[in-house]
């Protein structure tokens, strides 16, 4: 009896208390944390006159409109005919006081609504324009700072010359990209580091919560391997820190750092090129940022607007996230004080990464963007079943097969908000995520082991989480019956899970597990990747090329959560919302069931009650405990591998690689579906250029993610 309340307590304190020991304390201040889980996103569409009959029917809690930073001062102000095609829209044409009035328009239709606004801020990215020849800075951004600059509405410029703002390469001269699609002049860019730039975001801030957003994202959250004055001294502040004289001299072989010239500060992780000096630039680049984004957004923003939403709009193209814009951000810095977490994740399937962000954030919304105008239904399912909130970017509602689905999905949600509000992850075992082998430089090694053994927990259909290593507290993992991590594999091999929930289905489907807010329920939740591709004669760009083909069959073997038994099973599908009871067959702990067929998605709603269990499975296991696991020897410690420049003498320099505009411009034709992240198209040119394609794909086909997932997804 006494056992039995134990194990009521523990599972009591396991199911319920994500959400309090999750949170980091003190993440949202006095404010409730901030809760969605349907969400809507749009950068060309929303000036379109059905957009908010759209949302009418959709009823998001939250859009995430409209721009106000850097790309609307610079191009609000320039006609289409000029311009062209840019990676946002504004909302009239050329008219920079005409589309600040209709983003107050907007924002008030949508308050009406009870719905929460959330603007996308440019922080650095569109200080686009002329600075050649005699004639000075001119055309977009210079002539909003040097001739529209209305300091009654935005206050005192904080410097005369707008080219006091920008991103210096070594030499001193600007930073500047040209990108197709993204402007007709160069790209240049405004440092973070740089007090002044600090304050032109602050003005443009300030009059975003002016014009009525209940939350800002800030996006192009870059610092790209700025040199200028701010960011050397900042990097040698940072290397003075924590580095003694000494060591800067064995380790880096920096003599003096107050006269040390440095070639370069790393913006961005590159596999087969880090050195130990890159991977410094790179921590003190994603530090720095994130103590502008905090100056800028928390202190200031929310001193103006205590309850303002923040977040910051960041990438994480799977299956190898090494333009994650935090990559080496400790685990003390990593989304603090932002209320929800956004990666744009490309087009592969980003189940492993969105486990990440969930187990990361501590149970905060997140959203991810693929790009994606095609597989709208699994993109959405995906979002749903792993605690995200469908559905961003790409919500095209003028195609009505889209329209007609991403209102069920939205529909479904609704219906069933007490499955996804404040929900909780619930898996049996948990993942570890080698966060702290990525701080060690060890990206490659790392996460090519996490991509394999996550890849085998999802092809066996084992309900597992996923927790970054240097956040798994012993409390966090008490909850767990097993813990993989970046090692698991060798044991795998004959690995029969045993005490684990088992399922029958193809490596198509994806099983996860969650706990509502509110309820002794157990949400299993099915993905169904299986989709027949079109020809490419017979592609339309659009939903109707996504083809889900239906799954049938798939079996069900649950293992009773300790002190509870399974009373009933219902099943939910967008298509069918209203739930079914399906026939269970009950041995012992373990409750088997056989699933109706469904297209895409499918939720097992498992109605616990409390009091019977049997205890030889039952109560929670403690699991591998973490103090056993260690972590050098979680991937090979000789680098071997593509990130063996760190094992190459400290002082070594790779050279790096020039790269054109307009060896720029023709990757960005060639990817223009995702037009609005310039930098990754750099650096994918850049990567393409240094032959590092190759290797990485030698590697991701040592991955078991099948062969059918692949090409479907
Ligand atoms: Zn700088």
């Amino acid at each position: 009896m006494k056992l039995k309340i134990i194990a009521i307590a523990v599972l009591a304190a396991a199911l319920a208390s994500c959400t309090q020991s999750c949170r980091p304390a003190g993440e949202s201040g006095s404010r409730p944390p901030l809760e969605f889980s349907r969400m809507l996103v749009h950068w060309q569409q929303y000036v379109d006159p059905g957009y908010l009959p759209f949302v009418d029917e959709v009823q998001p809690e939250v859009v995430q409109v409209g721009f106000y930073g850097v790309d609307f001062w610079a191009f609000s102000h320039v006609p289409k005919a000029v311009k062209g095609p840019t990676a946002s829209t504004q909302p009239v044409d050329g008219d920079l006081k005409a589309s600040g009035q209709f983003l107050e328009n907007l924002n008030k239709e949508l308050h009406k609504r009870g719905i929460k606004v959330i603007g996308h801020f440019d922080v650095e990215y569109h200080v686009t324009g002329l600075i050649d020849a005699s004639q000075g800075p001119r055309e977009g951004f210079f002539k909003f700072y040097n001739e529209l600059w209305d300091e009654k509405e935005l206050g005192p410029k904080p410097v005369k010359d707008p080219l006091e703002l920008l991103q210096r390469n070594a030499d001193g001269s600007p930073l500047s990209v040209q990108l197709k699609g993204f402007s007709p002049w160069p790209l240049y860019h405004g440092c973070l580091n740089n007090p002044n730039w600090r304050k032109v975001l602050k003005a443009f801030l300030k009059r975003a919560i002016e014009r009525g957003v209940d939350g800002l994202i800030a996006n192009y959250f870059y610092s790209n391997g700025c040199m200028c004055k701010y960011c050397v001294q900042g990097f040698k502040d940072y290397l003075r820190q924590r580095y003694s004289p000494a060591e800067l001299r064995k380790q880096f072989g920096i003599e003096d750092l107050d006269k040390h010239q440095f070639a370069e500060i790393t913006g961005w992780y590159e596999p087969n090129a880090m050195t130990p000096l890159r991977l410094e630039g790179l921590r003190f680049s994603e530090i720095s940022r994130k103590k502008a984004f905090d100056e800028i957004f928390i202190e200031y923003g929310r001193s103006l607007k205590p309850d303002l939403i923040v977040a910051q709009w960041l990438h994480s193209y799977q299956p190898m996230p090494n333009n994650d814009e935090r990559l080496t951000l400790p685990a003390e810095l990593w989304g603090k004080g932002e209320d929800y977490l956004w990666y744009c994740v490309h087009k592969a399937e980003p189940t492993l990464q969105l486990r990440y962000m969930r187990g990361a954030g501590g149970g905060r919304p997140f959203a991810i963007c693929h790009y994606e105008s095609v597989k709208i239904r699994v993109s959405m399912a995906e979002l749903a079943a792993n605690g995200g909130a469908p559905m961003t970017r790409y919500a095209n509602f003028n195609d009505p097969e889209s329209r007609k689905e991403l209102l069920r999905f939205f529909r479904f949600m609704k219906q069933h908000d007490d499955v996804y509000h404040a929900s909780t992850a619930a898996g049996e075992c948990v993942l570890l995520h080698p966060r702290s082998q990525l701080h060690l430089g060890r990206f490659t090694d790392a996460y090519t082991a996490f991509n394999t053994v996550g890849g085998r927990l999802l092809d066996d259909h084992i309900l597992f989480d996923v927790l970054p290593d240097d956040i798994a507290t012993p409390d966090k993992l008490a909850r767990y019956k097993r813990v993989f991590n970046i090692s698991s594999l060798a044991e795998m091999k004959a690995e029969p899970y045993d005490g684990l929930s088992r399922f029958e289905a193809p490596s198509t489907v994806r099983v996860s597990a969650s706990h509502p807010q509110k309820g002794d329920t157990w949400d299993i939740h099915f993905v169904n990747y299986n989709r027949k591709e079109p020809g490419e004669k017979e592609k339309t760009g659009f939903i109707a090329d996504e083809n889900p083909v239906a799954v049938s069959g798939v079996k069900g073997d649950l293992v009773s959560p300790a002190g509870f038994s399974i009373s009933k099973i219902e099943w939910m599908t967008p298509e069918s919302p209203e739930p079914q009871e399906l026939r269970i067959e009950k041995a012992g702990n373990r409750v088997r069931f056989t699933a109706p067929e469904f297209l895409v998605y499918a939720v097992a709603r498992v109605h616990l009650v409390s009091g019977e269990t049997t205890a030889r499975n039952g109560g929670i296991p403690s699991g591998p405990s973490i103090a056993g696991w260690n972590p050098t020897l979680g991937v090979a410690p000789t680098f071997r591998s593509a990130d063996a420049g760190l094992k190459a003498s400290a002082t070594s320099q790779i050279r790096r690689v020039p790269i054109t505009a307009s060896q720029a411009q023709s990757s960005v034709t060639q990817t223009s579906s995702s037009a609005d992240c310039g930098t990754c198209h750099e650096r994918m040119v850049k990567w393409e250029i240094e032959g590092r394609t190759q290797s990485l794909q030698r590697r991701l086909r040592t991955q078991p993610v099948s062969a059918q997932l692949r090409r479907n997804h």
